[in-house]
């Protein structure tokens, strides 16, 4: 064996050990936390030390370390908060994404990753049934899925109102209220923060005993501040319930009034996969933008999240940048062109991996 082998293979075995050992007893051990918050600061913080350790050593000693303060939220005994597990083939491909190493910027820095994003892209798009042109983003989360998405909306509706944002920031510019479902995630706050929108922008709507917004109170709404660029909230899965909104009625309505619909779909998008679920979604596809996660339904190891905009050209331009030290290819996707992201992970292989591994009927 060449030396760099033999220098990775001692720790990578003592990692593979490790976590076939984590995944065999799932099912047999405590779903929480045993461990008390002393016990695993006293097993893990030491001095930084001034020599380093053996690679193999310091990988069998974190894993014997954080023994008992690991969740067993992959395991199908876990029922709090909405956490994914991971499907074997997105595992071992994430696995290689880290062994690879590859910088998923541009397509110069890594064309493999550059290419499965775009096939992943594509297909998530068909299977969740959203329009072919709409744009997508591999992003790390639902969190800046929604910065993504909201960025671009930020850059229509400012546009429409003959301004440049990215140009001219924020200062003095038309405000933007935000109508959004009183159940919202707490990230689409976060991501109106990070934009600049401001959180008092932000309208609650009430919605009914399940978390659906009300049409006649989105009506009243929409009527009551029409000359205002608006941006509507929606749910496709309330966190608490499940429910997904009323969207053949709701987005039309918000779209005639000249608003930009976005939804979170962190979890219950993925209905729109299911024949049998779709009823649940219907009319989504018309909404203006979409979130959903890998990391929690499609069993995506965690840092894998997804945003998609019907407006191609107004998410492009919120994000795109060009340095004279990059080499720009136009027949392929630069995925900086979309993500707010600078070096970032191939997150695109453990998709790629999922998606294969379950074809359509296995996401159904
Ligand atoms: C989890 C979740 C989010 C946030 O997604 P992250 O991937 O954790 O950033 C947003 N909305 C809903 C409904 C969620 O369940």
């Amino acid at each position: 064996m060449q030396k760099t082998n033999l220098q990775f293979s001692e720790p990578l075995s003592a990692a593979f050990q490790a976590a076939l050992s984590h995944l065999s007893n799932l099912d047999s051990s405590p779903v929480a936390a045993t461990a008390t918050v002393g016990e695993l600061r006293k097993r893990l913080s030491r001095p930084l030390p001034q020599e380093g350790a053996p690679p193999a050593q310091v990988v069998r000693e974190l894993a014997a370390s954080v023994q008992g303060g690991l969740l067993g939220s992959t395991s199908g005994g876990f029922f709090g908060w909405v956490i994914g597990g991971s499907l074997p083939a997105a595992l071992a491909a994430d696995w290689l994404s880290s062994a690879w190493d590859q910088n998923a910027v541009l397509y110069a820095t890594s064309p493999a990753a550059a290419v499965v994003e775009e096939i992943v892209g594509g297909w998530l798009k068909d299977i969740l049934g959203l329009p072919a042109s709409a744009s997508f983003a591999l992003t790390s989360g639902c969190q800046m899925a929604h910065m993504t998405c909201l960025a671009a909306a930020r850059h229509y509706l400012l546009g429409h109102c003959g301004w440049d944002v990215e140009a001219q920031g924020l200062s003095g510019v038309p405000r933007i209220r935000i109508l959004a479902s009183g159940q919202q995630h707490g990230s689409i706050q976060r991501a109106v923060r990070l934009l600049g929108l401001g959180r008092s922008q932000i309208k609650t709507l009430p919605t009914d005993l399940v978390g659906r917004v009300r049409p006649e109170v989105l009506e009243r709404e929409l009527a009551g501040g029409a000359a205002s660029p608006t941006i509507v909230t929606l749910q496709a899965g309330d966190s608490s319930t499940g429910a997904c909104e009323d969207f053949e009625t709701l987005i039309p309505m918000a779209k005639t009034r000249g608003a930009w619909v976005h939804v979170d779909g962190a979890f219950g998008l993925w209905a729109a996969a299911s024949p049998k679920y779709k009823h649940l979604v219907k009319g989504v596809e018309q909404a203006d933008s979409w979130t959903t996660d890998g990391h929690k339904w499609l069993n995506v190891p965690f840092d894998c999240g997804y945003a998609f905009v019907a407006h191609p050209e107004a998410h492009r331009a919120s994000m795109c940048y060009s340095a004279p030290y990059f080499t720009l290819n136009i027949e392929a996707r630069d995925q900086m062109d979309w993500t707010p992201e600078w070096s970032r992970r191939a997150r695109g292989f453990p998709t790629y991996a999922a998606l294969r591994q379950l074809g359509r009927d296995g996401v159904a």
